[in-house]
């Protein structure tokens, strides 16, 4: 059985004994956190993350990555918390560990096969650090190749998740010996039969050709020692996937696919690949159009080599792979060959940051195509895979929303529909209630709660950050007021009508053809918009209308009598606005100043800022306040009390009591015995504050207690 130690020594070939310590050290604390569990298998489970971290060693990951494979199921199954991890083995390794488990916890489901890319795009979105996406691919590895006595379904429900996701990422980061297991063990956990049926027909077909194998080997290796080139020749397996792919997809028979000898030359330098491009050409005879150039074209994941097809004895195909030593590693593990690199030298690999090499791994890819002079199109592709501008998220049946960094509840809810985001009220976060506001990370799910008639917030404008949000809100509020003005305008319209002794549903169809011709309005309700946005006057539209009605001949002299005022009812909120400089409350005297575009302005009939509009007594108006109104006001005091300490508190509590709330709070020391409070509520109306008023002035010693006005 493979132990601790085994991979202790295996870690000594590039690891200094302080790291390999640390490694160790996580492997006990696993050992402890998972003792009693065991695997299905019926090993110990730490035998699992042991493996793991057997896997990357093979990759010559850092002694972190490794730290967090030991430790990667420990925050999911034994409930250790992530701080516990941080105290124990330093930030990085728990964010790591972290990580892994978050991308533990999501599933994908066979229904959202056709959601495959953007599912791959999330889990990358999720990895901030790309060493949890390795940790994650090993962790993946090591579970297909324990598949064993899972239940067929469930056998092939993780197969087709391992090949529609992990394999492709690993494909995407360039990790093609993790991606080509990967593949093979999905294909035998869903295709068993075929799977065997292939693996015996390779073992035979590669029985049979062994000869002839070693016949091209050596000759070909001749030819390079007889030109004096370094290289190695090495004979080349397809994997079973691919097999069946070529078998399916371009409906060839096993014999033809097998009747192909691959080889591969590993060389030291790009000039050596080409002059034993020209060897290997020389010996057997090229095939023409199957020379690809991939050292000066690479393929979008960094992949670098010549391929060519040769004409061997008997008309047999010859594929030959030329490439570098570097070329081969960066082949096979892609992003992680940066680990592999680094492991000799001196310096600090970590210091440096996963993500810096990342970078540079990006940045390689990017230099590659600058001398390559293709598209830039797939760095783009890869850019946008290793640091994602956008976040990824879950609707509750499980399809995928791709929205930009920033995004919150609201843009969730509008990119759904427009109407669930006009409707909605409230929100749930991976089930929790969760303010519209709030942030959105990869890998939520989102449930909005919309309610019928529910409208959207002018302050959500605060804090949306698409496009479709913001006009979509923008339009809405601005029909919401289009209506209330309207309604607001037929108010006043008929108000002003009662001294005629008329109202609008009295009014003939031919009076008001007539009168919007005059007035220059295409219809009532423009007409009544204007009105209600301050925009027009009421009492000069409603001595036009009548004038009309009686062929333009009414007696000016009885004009506006009888006053009846206006009832608010507190929900005209856009074209009825509440005067910030008396704070008015429902029981108040109130006046209303119609102000241009801008709808109502509800005074306190006392406010001194009325009296300045006294001489324009056309847009003043008497309102009364509706008995049905419960919302709640804000309202300034003034209050003189005695200082002492706990003062806020006292008045909090009483305030609350009082079930209002206090908006802001504050003290003027006015001298070491008195104190000014300046305290703004909100509450019901004028007698829900006198009821407040009264409390306070059972405290002791409190002066004067006065409501601000201007
Ligand atoms: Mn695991």
């Amino acid at each position: 059985m493979f132990t601790i130690d085994d991979l202790a020594d295996r870690l000594g070939g590039y690891l200094p004994p302080d790291e390999i310590q640390q490694v160790k050290r996580a492997f006990y604390y696993a050992e402890q956190a998972h003792d009693g569990q065991r695997r299905r298998s019926g090993e110990p489970y730490v035998t699992h993350p042991l493996a793991v971290a057997n896997i990357l060693a093979n990759m010559h990951m850092d002694h972190q990555s490794l730290m967090a494979a030991m430790l990667h199921d420990v925050i999911e199954d034994t409930g250790v918390s992530k701080k516990a991890l941080a105290a124990q083995f330093g930030k990085p390794v728990a964010e790591l560990v972290d990580g892994v488990s978050k991308l533990t916890q999501i599933t994908f489901e066979d229904k959202a096969v056709a959601q495959a890319e953007n599912f791959q795009k999330m889990v990358l979105a999720m990895s901030r650090d790309i060493r949890v996406i390795i940790v994650k691919l090993a962790d993946r590895l090591h579970n297909m190749r324990t598949l064993g006595a899972l239940r067929p379904d469930k056998k092939r429900r993780i197969a087709r998740e391992t090949l529609e996701i992990y394999a492709r990422i690993a494909g995407r980061l360039g990790i093609n010996t993790i991606r080509i297991e990967l593949e093979d063990l999905s294909f035998q956990a869903i295709h068993p039969m075929r799977s065997e049926r292939i693996k015996r027909a390779v073992a035979s077909a590669r029985g049979n050709r062994r000869s002839a194998m070693r016949e091209i080997q050596s000759s070909l290796q001749q030819s390079l020692d007889d030109e004096a080139l370094q290289g190695t020749v090495i004979g080349r397996q397809k994997h079973l996937l691919s097999i069946y792919k070529k078998m399916r997809d371009q409906r060839k028979p096993f014999a033809e696919i097998m009747d192909v000898f691959g080889f591969r030359i590993i060389t030291e330098d790009v000039a050596s690949c080409y002059r034993i491009l020209g060897v290997v050409h020389n010996l057997y005879k090229p095939v023409p159009g199957r020379f690809k150039d991939y050292i000066a074209i690479p393929k979008a994941n960094g992949y670098q080599s010549l391929h060519t097809t040769l004409f061997g004895q008997r008309g047999m195909p010859i594929e030959v792979q030329i490439r570098t030593r570097e070329m081969e590693a960066m082949a096979n593990n892609g992003i992680a060959a940066h680990w592999l690199y680094k492991a000799g030298q001196t310096t600090h690999p970590i210091a440096e940051g996963s993500h810096a090499r990342a970078r540079a791994w990006v940045k390689g890819l990017l230099e590659m195509q600058r001398h390559a002079g293709d598209s830039l199109e797939f760095i783009e592709h890869v850019k946008n895979d290793l640091f994602p501008d956008d976040i990824y998220v879950f609707t509750p049946k499980g399809d995928i929303m791709e929205l930009p960094q920033g995004a919150t509840v609201i843009d969730f809810a509008y990119s759904v529909h427009t109407d669930i985001g006009n409707n909605c009220i409230a929100c749930r976060i991976d089930r929790h209630l969760a303010p519209l506001s709030t942030r959105l990370e990869s890998g939520q799910t989102l449930e909005i709660i919309t309610a019928p008639g529910a409208r959207p917030n002018l302050a959500w404008l605060n804090f949306v950050t698409t496009a479709k949000a913001r006009s979509a809100i923008r339009h809405a509020l601005k029909h919401q007021q289009q209506a209330e003005a309207i309604m607001l305008g037929r108010r006043l319209l008929n108000k002003a009508l009662t001294p005629f002794e008329t109202s609008l549903e009295e009014l003939d169809e031919s009076v008001f053809t007539q009168a919007f011709k005059e007035l220059d309005v295409s219809s009532l309700d423009s007409l009544l918009e204007a009105l209600g946005l301050g925009n027009r006057m009421a009492h000069v539209v409603a001595r036009r209308l009548v004038d009309v009605a009686h062929g333009g001949s009414f007696d000016q002299t009885s004009g506006p009598g009888g006053e009846k005022a206006v009832l608010i009812s507190g929900s005209e909120g856009m074209v009825l606005n509440f005067a910030r400089c008396c704070h008015p409350l429902p029981g108040d005297p109130v006046v209303g100043h119609l102000s241009v575009g801008k709808g109502m302005v509800v005074h306190r009939s006392e406010c001194k800022n009325l009296i300045e509009r006294k001489n324009d007594p056309d847009k003043l108006f008497a309102l009364e306040w509706s008995e049905t109104i419960d919302e709640d006001f804000p309202v300034a005091l003034r209050i003189e009390i005695e200082s002492r300490r706990g003062l806020v508190a006292e008045l909090a509590g009483l305030v609350t009591d009082a079930d209002a709330n206090i908006e802001r709070i504050g003290i003027e020391e006015r001298d070491a015995h008195l104190s000014t409070v300046n305290l703004t509520l909100s509450v019901k109306g004028r007698v829900h504050l006198a009821r407040i008023i009264k409390r306070i002035r059972n405290l002791p010693n409190v002066g004067k207690i006065t409501r601000m006005a201007n």
